[in-house]
C-alpha cells in the first residue's frame, strides 16, 4: 500500500487502454484517494464506466486547452480532498495530418495546438496544483516519449512537444523543489492506445523496438503504471527532474 492515505488526480484517461488508466488502477490498488479527469462528452461514459471498480473516485470533465475548466477542475479537486499529494499528466494531441510525411509542413495552427496541449498544460496544472501540494511531500509525473529526444519517423510535431514537455519537467522541477514537490516523467514505449493509433507506421515502430531493444520486447502498460507508482509515491522520494525510461532499454541503444 505505497500510496495508502494519499489524494491524487490523474488527467488523460480515454478507455481501458490509456496510460493514465493503468496508473489509476495500480494507485488504487495502493490506497490513493483519486480524481480522474475526462475530455469531453464522448469519453465520459468510458470512464465513468472503468472507474467503477475504484473506490469513490472524483470524475471531472476537463479539456486542458481550457483555463476555466482546468480552474473548476481543481476546485472540485479542493472541495472533496482539501489538498492534492500526486498529479498525473497522461494527456497529448497532435492533428492526424502532422503525424504522416514530413515536419517541414506542419502547420502554424498544428503546432500551437501540440504545444499548448501536450506541453503547456502540465505548467498550468503544475501552477494550479502548487498550492494544494506545498507543506507535505507531492509528486507530479508527465508521460512523454524518445521522439522528443530523437527524429521518431512521423512523430514529427508531437516531438518537438515532447523536447518542450521534457524541459518543462526540469523548470517546474526546479522551481517546485523548494516547496517541497517533485516533478517527474516517465518516458514510455511505444504501447498501442488510442493516442498512438494517430501515428502513421506506428506497427513498425513496435516491431523496430522488439527486434533492437536491449530486453528484445516491447512494453505493456502495467510496466508504465508500476514505474509510475515508485515516482508518485515516497520510494522515488530523492528524485526530481527525472526522465525515467521504461521501454526495454531502447533509448541507449545506437543502431
Ligand atoms: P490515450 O489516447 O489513451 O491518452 C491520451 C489522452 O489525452 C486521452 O485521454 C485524451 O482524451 C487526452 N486529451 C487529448 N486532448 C486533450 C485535451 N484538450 N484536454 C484534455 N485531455 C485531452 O493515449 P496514451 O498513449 O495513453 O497517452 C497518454 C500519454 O502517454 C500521452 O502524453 C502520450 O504522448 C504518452 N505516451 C504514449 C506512448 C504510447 O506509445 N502509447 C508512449 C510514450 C508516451
Amino acid at each position: 500500500m505505497l500510496l495508502n492515505g494519499k489524494r491524487g488526480v490523474v488527467f488523460g484517461v480515454a478507455n481501458k487502454r490509456s496510460l493514465a488508466w493503468a496508473i489509476a488502477r495500480r494507485a488504487s490498488e495502493h490506497g490513493a484517494s483519486l480524481a480522474l479527469t475526462y475530455q469531453g462528452e464522448r469519453i465520459e461514459e468510458n470512464v465513468r464506466e472503468l472507474a467503477e471498480g475504484l473506490n469513490d473516485p472524483l470524475i471531472l470533465p476537463c479539456d486542458v486547452s481550457k483555463d476555466q475548466e482546468l480552474d473548476a477542475a481543481f476546485a472540485a479537486i479542493k472541495d472533496r480532498f482539501g489538498g492534492l499529494d500526486f498529479l498525473v499528466h497522461a494527456v497529448a494531441f497532435a492533428r492526424k495530418e502532422e503525424l504522416e510525411g514530413e515536419y517541414l509542413n506542419t502547420s502554424r495552427e498544428g503546432y500551437r495546438l501540440a504545444q499548448e496541449i501536450s506541453s503547456y498544460s502540465l505548467c498550468a496544472m503544475a501552477r494550479l496544483a502548487a498550492p494544494l501540494m506545498e507543506g507535505h511531500p507531492s509528486s507530479i509525473l508527465a508521460l512523454t516519449y524518445l521522439g522528443g529526444e530523437r527524429v521518431i519517423p512521423h512523430y514529427n510535431v508531437m516531438g518537438v512537444a515532447k523536447a518542450a514537455l521534457d524541459m518543462s519537467v526540469r523548470y517546474l522541477a526546479a522551481d517546485l523543489g523548494p516547496r517541497g514537490i517533485r516533478v517527474n516523467a516517465i518516458s514510455a514505449g511505444p504501447i498501442k492506445t488510442l493516442a498512438s493509433a494517430g501515428i502513421r507506421g506506428f506497427s513498425r515502430i513496435l516491431e523496430h523496438m522488439r527486434e533492437h531493444a536491449p530486453l528484445r520486447r516491447n512494453v505493456d502498460q502495467s510496466e508504465v503504471a508500476d514505474s509510475a507508482l515508485f515516482l508518485l509515491s515516497d520510494l522515488s522520494r530523492g528524485v526530481t527532474g527525472e526522465i525515467l525510461h521504461v521501454d526495454s532499454g531502447y533509448h541507449i541503444v545506437g543502431m
